[in-house]
């Protein structure tokens, strides 16, 4: 394992890099995140746990802007995500706004969704020279730095198709990756795959997060990854948090006992 740390994030200074406040999100009339607030500091890795529909997934997609919040606002790097501010007031993002706070976000989904007509290689390039500008030799180059990081420096010219769903993901995370991305989001990375195919995938978020600097927030059913990334872990329940703490603290003394329920039913 590498001990230099590479900076993504030169900002690592426990500042502030994402606050939700008061985040409210309903789909008819399911209350989905109640009066939501949490923030994450920078370089931090936080995991959020808890049953399925409580809210987790959901969190991760409004900062992917997947969906907008009916309350609340929410803030990247210091900068609205939700908002943005015109002649002194608060109004809703433009999109060309959003875009500009979204390139400091990448997110790694449950599917790959890697580009099937293009090579391992390009699907790593493709944003950043289109969306960075970046030449095309420096995407490469990144790009070739990237696959050997997650362990496949030898396949830059296969197809999708032709890697395991462990390697693809792999190759998902180093296209997350290659925009430098000041926030990496996870979503269930390894619920898709045939669990001999997890360790790998999960050895190489462990290697990102122990060698870089860039802050993770990280929805996962791998409580075993979770405790050992993790900074810190937030409890959610019916989209509350009913509690946070260090993962020593969750995992080894909750002090909810819905918190301590899930863990005996999941671990
Ligand atoms: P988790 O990630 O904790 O399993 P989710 O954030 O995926 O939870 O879902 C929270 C709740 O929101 C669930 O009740 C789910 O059915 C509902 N939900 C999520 N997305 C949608 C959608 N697009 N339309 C309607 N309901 C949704």
């Amino acid at each position: 394992m590498s001990t230099t740390k590479e900076t993504a994030n030169p900002a690592v200074d426990g500042s502030e890099l994402i606050r939700f406040d008061k985040v409210t999100k309903r789909f008819g009339s399911n209350t989905v995140l109640d009066e939501l607030d949490f923030s994450v500091a920078s370089g931090k890795h936080v995991t959020l746990i808890g049953p399925s529909g409580s809210g987790k997934t959901t969190i991760l997609r409004l900062l992917m802007t997947l969906m907008k919040p009916d309350e609340g606002t929410i803030k990247v790097g210091g900068e609205y995500l939700t908002h943005e501010e015109r002649g002194g007031k608060l109004v809703p993002a433009g999109e060309r706004h959003v875009r500009e706070v979204r390139k400091n976000i990448g997110m790694v989904f449950q599917q790959f969704n890697l580009f099937p007509n293009m090579k391992v290689l390009r699907n790593i390039t493709e944003a950043p020279v289109h969306v960075l500008g970046l030449s095309k030799d420096e995407a490469d180059e990144r790009a070739r730095e990237l696959l050997d990081q997650v362990g496949l420096g030898d396949r830059c010219d296969a197809y999708p198709t032709q890697l395991s769903g462990g390697q693809q993901q792999r190759v998902a995370i180093a296209r997350a990756l290659a925009m430098r991305p000041q926030v990496l989001l996870l979503d269930e990375v390894t619920s898709a795959l045939d669990p001999e195919l997890v360790a790998g995938v999960l050895d190489v978020l462990r290697d990102i997060a122990q060698t870089t600097d860039i802050t993770m927030l990280c929805v996962t059913h791998e409580m075993n990854f979770a405790r050992d990334i993790s900074d810190k872990v937030l409890m959610f329940d019916s989209g509350r948090i009913i509690e946070s703490g260090s993962a020593e603290k969750i995992f080894g003394d909750p002090d909810h006992e819905r918190t301590r329920e899930f863990l005996s039913a999941v671990l």
